[in-house]
């Protein structure tokens, strides 16, 4: 029997049709007519060779997220943390010092405080909220700093204008993790940040079946020595998952208007709600950062917050088991609402002293809300806080 027919690939069909869905394209390697095109495509960079270096859904997903950023030729990763990444290795050498935020995401604590001091990168960890706490750790060999604008899980407002004018006036590149915020509520690169990266895997992304990142500069040429890194140490995003990013890009903006409204709506509620010790939300009165969050959220306030509740983790249990119907789980971004506790997941290996330094008890619970029916929302979170009081 001859194999040839199925081993050799079949013509695409040349229709002239266009479909409206953007195609998924997996390919690894693409086919050149002859060696002088291949060496003319390696020489302008134009078209695609092989998938780690580039692909087309890996370019159409970071032409709309460019667009949602106000950036130029940012390129995707695959993952949040291969952003973070990329930008590390692509624009620090052994003998940099690197300032970060001291509540960034975990992973992002732990390259900071483990993985950076083995490659003879220095950091140095400083409260955000405090552009003088950012100012006393600069130093001569200062060459980043790495901030998230609302604080995970604490929604902490971060004190942008005053780093913005802090790594101006030292000339050290100011990043932003903008995962929590997004380019609806805050723009890096229009505010005057150098570098933006994102977990697109969350809310851009928004369904949890796409683990993928994105990292632009206002520099082109920094944005070129990330991407080389990203091609490297090979970070690169699967096609698939770009495809299924893209798709819940188009619903981007519609679930986050609606998961904001739900989250304001749900701070309130819970702020009424006897057993609530606290809810931390950037627009409700009480929000130790209130007054700033206005001006850097521009009166937004995203889908997350934070609450506490009294009792211990006993109480913790009670009000999780109480709510079976919102996932409890340790992510956040997705369409539908979830809950995480921080205790016993990001903060587990968090000293019971450090935790309580900044607010985070066994009652304390982080809520990434969801565009479920507002009301609905409120009734269930209402219903596991009083099961949670009642098992204290
Ligand atoms: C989740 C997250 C990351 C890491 O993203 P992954 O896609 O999980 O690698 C980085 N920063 C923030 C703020 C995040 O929430």
């Amino acid at each position: 029997m001859n194999d040839s027919n199925t081993v050799r690939r079949t013509p695409w069909p040349e229709t002239g049709s266009r479909p409206l869905v953007t195609p998924l394209q997996p390919s690894v390697v693409y086919v050149s007519d002859d060696p002088d095109a291949l060496d003319a495509q390696y020489a302008d960079g134009s078209g695609y060779t092989y998938a780690r270096e580039g692909h087309p859904n890996a370019e159409v997903l970071a032409r709309k997220i460019d667009a949602l950023e106000g950036a130029e030729g940012g390129f995707v990763t695959g993952s949040g943390m291969s952003a973070v990444a990329a930008m590390f290795l692509g624009l620090l050498k052994a003998g940099d010092h690197v300032i970060g935020a001291d509540q960034l995401y975990g992973r992002s604590l732990r390259m900071m405080r483990q993985d950076l001091p083995r490659f003879g990168i220095e950091t140095t960890l400083a409260d955000a909220t405090d552009a003088e706490a950012i100012r006393a750790a600069i130093r001569p060999e200062t060459r980043l700093i790495l901030v998230e604008v609302i604080s995970n899980p604490t929604i902490r407002v971060a004190d942008m204008e005053g780093i913005l004018a802090v790594a101006r006036e030292a000339g050290v590149l100011l990043a932003v993790d903008n995962t929590f915020t997004t380019p609806r509520l805050y723009q890096p690169l229009l505010r005057g940040a150098d570098i933006v990266l994102h977990s697109v895997t969350k809310l851009l992304a928004g369904h949890s079946d796409a683990t993928l990142g994105y990292v632009a500069a206002a520099d082109p040429a920094l944005t070129a020595r990330m991407m080389e890194a990203n091609v490297t140490f090979g970070l690169t995003a699967s096609p698939f998952d770009c495809w299924l990013a893209e798709r819940g890009l188009q619903s981007f903006g519609l679930r986050l208007d609606r998961a904001e409204a739900n989250a304001a709506a749900l701070a309130q509620a819970l702020s009424a709600v006897p057993g609530v010790a606290r809810v931390i939300y950037p627009t409700l009165s009480g929000h130790p950062d209130h007054n700033r969050a206005a001006t850097v959220l521009g009166g937004r306030g995203g889908n997350m917050l934070s609450f506490e509740i009294e009792g211990g983790r006993a109480a913790a249990n009670a009000l999780v088991r109480a709510a079976p119907d919102i996932a409890f789980a340790p992510t956040l971004g997705d369409v539908g609402t979830t809950l995480s506790h921080p205790a016993s997941s990001s903060h587990r290996l968090v000293d019971a002293e450090a935790r309580a330094a900044v607010g985070i008890s066994e009652g304390f619970f982080r809520v990434s809300v969801g565009v479920e029916p507002a009301d609905m929302l409120v009734a269930e979170f209402t219903a596991a806080v009083d099961a949670a009081r009642t098992a204290s």
